[in-house]
């Protein structure tokens, strides 16, 4: 509990609820956590009815335990259900769940510096069947790992790879839905990133190739030397709506801080990291929470960001989140969701 690391251990209790065409959910039961039984044919072994969610419970200076925006969770699992032709699980049995996941397992919540309990709530296709349809039969889940920092402690910054060879999501695709086959399509890509000596990718679009799209698992924000920022626009469909990019875009508008929504391209970036026009990049996402970025390397080129390290516009934006996560500062957007 010091030093977990990240999805390496888990509490000791689940959540499943079951789905079946005609009847609806069903069978709620709160458990002791323990492997699930699939028949071979299970249809998520085969074509993938698959999405999950990632969220965290936070303990608080008085002992006390928080969610931060699980109803927003709730809704974006909704999305990606309609997605991928999965039944719609409502919002309060969704955020039910994971408040009794953390109430039962309340002594996983890590109190270390940073540390907190991550969700893992998902849903998958459990019909036995190899027709190519929706399932009739679905399973919802919710387990629990208490989690440190996401990337190794005391790296300043990550440095990202452009790939020519890959893209994440097509417009008409499934890139806005927080769905397992984004993540198993993406890791050729994080795999050529890992060779070329880089942490993560960072997406083009599938059209064009040139507009930066977001990262395996996390959106992306550049800072201006004018005090602005900017973030690709998700209305492509083709970006994952992150609730950090959402609270962070609202923090910053708290801030007074000019904030854009606007496509941004490969080239404009590098010719901006040169020029000295954009001084800091970050990423963002529950799980890493607010990543800095040093370098940008691709075939062909290789860019600093700033002074390679942490900037200070991202130090203090990754400050205010994390002071209200953890209840060290007020909460003036209503955004935690209070367990005991
Ligand atoms: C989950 C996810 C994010 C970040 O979303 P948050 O709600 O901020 O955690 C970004 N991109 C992708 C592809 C994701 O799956």
């Amino acid at each position: 509990m010091e030093n977990p690391g990240f999805g390496r251990f888990f509490t000791d209790h689940m959540i499943t609820l079951r789905y079946t065409e005609g009847t609806g959910w069903h069978d709620w039961k709160l458990e002791a956590r323990k492997p699930l039984q699939l028949d071979p044919a299970t249809m998520v072994l085969h074509y993938a009815p698959e999405i999950f969610e990632g969220l965290k419970a936070y303990k608080l200076p008085d002992g006390g335990a928080t969610l931060f925006r699980p109803e927003a969770n709730a809704r974006r699992f909704q999305k990606s259900a309609e997605r991928m032709a999965m039944p719609n699980l409502p919002e309060e049995l969704f955020v039910e769940s994971c408040r009794a996941l953390v109430r039962a397992d309340r002594e996983w919540i890590p109190s270390a510096e940073g540390a907190s309990l991550y969700l893992r709530p998902f849903m998958i296709g459990t019909e036995s069947a190899l027709g190519t349809r929706p399932a009739s039969d679905y399973l919802f889940c919710v387990i629990a790992s208490p989690v440190g920092s996401y990337f190794k402690a005391g790296a300043p910054a990550v440095t990202l790879w452009t790939s020519e060879s890959f893209t994440r999501a097509a417009p008409g695709g499934t890139g806005f839905a927080k769905c397992g086959g984004n993540y198993a399509a993406s890791l050729a890509a994080q795999a050529e990133a890992q060779r070329e000596g880089c942490d993560q990718v960072v997406f083009l679009d599938a059209v064009e190739r040139r507009w930066i799209e977001e990262l395996g698992g996390m959106n992306i924000f550049f800072v201006f030397d004018d005090g602005s920022l900017q973030t690709p626009p998700t209305t492509t469909g083709t970006i994952l709506p992150g609730i950090t990019r959402d609270s962070l875009i609202k923090l910053m508008k708290d801030m007074g801080l000019t904030v854009r929504e606007e496509p941004y391209s490969i080239d404009q970036w590098q010719a901006d990291a040169k020029s000295g026009r954009v001084v800091e990049s970050f990423a963002c996402g529950t799980a890493a929470v607010v990543t800095p970025i040093g370098q940008v390397k691709g075939r062909k080129y290789g860019f600093t960001i700033g002074s390679g390290g942490a900037g200070q516009t991202t130090m203090r934006l990754k400050a205010a989140l994390t002071d209200i996560q953890f209840g060290r500062a007020a909460d003036p957007h209503n955004w935690l969701d209070r367990l005991f």
